[in-house]
């Protein structure tokens, strides 16, 4: 049996067309949560239709809170908010040994639709001058609990760049340059749990190899100003718009960048605590979403 962990995002979901609807707490937000909860309940169904064993989904974009579980096969287990532990945000991917990755977007620093690696306020992540993309890193991360990414889907760069650095990954490409009212939704979103059983069966990819050391520059949008802060929070080297980053590894370095960007020193002693407090806040807005996407007769 094939225990397959699903990493779910906005961007390249069949819901978001623009960057409201990634945004927290919009009408825009609130639609793209159903139409990104149905792509991933019809990937999840259909692996559970041919043969997988467990399947994980990681909720995996902003709070953490964007899946309607009740929208998705009872089969396989939604995992909302973030945890602590060995993969930041996952936790421990348990015996899972299958990866994909659904609506994901390509780095900051590349065309793609909404790029960013890991937040916004990143112009782009450089290792040995090549820009970094999110599933990358995540690749990376779970490359020591032996995952290897089978499958990912999202916008066409991120795609490319999937294949780029993910050997063997199977891409399925979402082209958000559409009039989304014209967008086969149905059509799509069979085919995308079609390509996701084929990558399942053949499962092509390879555990991510890690090497190390690594040493990233960090390019921040706010030149300046925010790179020293954040050199000084973390006591990072900063050269004018970036901090350095140097790191044993990738998955290292993951877990770093997610320091860097996501907590400060006194978040991270407290991380529990700080944890708890962003996963109650993701609860909230999905309960508003909830709220208007029945008040829309959508639920
Ligand atoms: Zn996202």
């Amino acid at each position: 049996m094939k225990d397959v962990l699903i990493l779910a995002d906005i961007e390249g979901s069949s819901g978001c067309w623009d960057y409201a609807a990634s945004a927290f707490k919009t009408d825009a937000w609130a639609r793209a949560c159903l139409e990104m909860s149905l792509d991933v309940d019809a990937v999840a169904r259909a692996l559970c239709d041919h043969g997988a064993g467990r399947v994980v989904i990681q909720d995996f974009h902003r709070t953490g809170y964007n899946l309607l579980p009740e929208l998705i096969d009872r089969r396989a287990v939604v995992r909302s908010g973030y945890r602590s532990g060995p993969v930041p945000g996952v936790g421990h991917p348990g015996k899972c040994r299958l990866l994909v990755m659904l609506g994901m977007h390509a780095a900051s620093g590349t065309p793609g639709f909404l790029p960013h690696t890991l937040t916004s306020r990143i112009d782009a992540v450089l290792v040995a001058g090549k820009l970094v993309s999110e599933a990358e890193l995540f690749a990376a991360a779970l490359a020591p609990y032996n995952l290897r990414p089978v499958f990912l889907s999202g916008c066409p760069e991120a795609c490319r760049q999937a294949r780029r650095d993910l050997p063997g990954i199977v891409t399925f490409a979402i082209d958000k340059n559409v009039d989304p009212r014209r967008f086969d939704v149905l059509a799509w979103r069979r085919r995308l749990a079609e390509a996701a059983v084929r990558a399942m069966d053949s499962a092509r990819g390879q555990v991510y190899p890690l090497e190390g050391p690594v040493r990233a520059e960090v390019v921040l949008r706010q030149a300046g100003r925010e790179a020293g802060r954040i050199a000084s929070r973390w006591k990072l080297e900063c050269r004018g718009d970036r901090v350095i980053v140097e790191a044993a590894d990738m998955a290292d370095l993951y877990r770093r960048l997610v320091h860097v960007c996501y907590l400060t020193p006194l978040a991270k002693t407290f991380l529990p605590l700080s944890i708890g407090l962003a996963n109650l806040r993701g609860r909230m807005g999905l309960t508003w979403a909830r709220r208007r996407l029945r008040r829309w007769g959508y639920l």
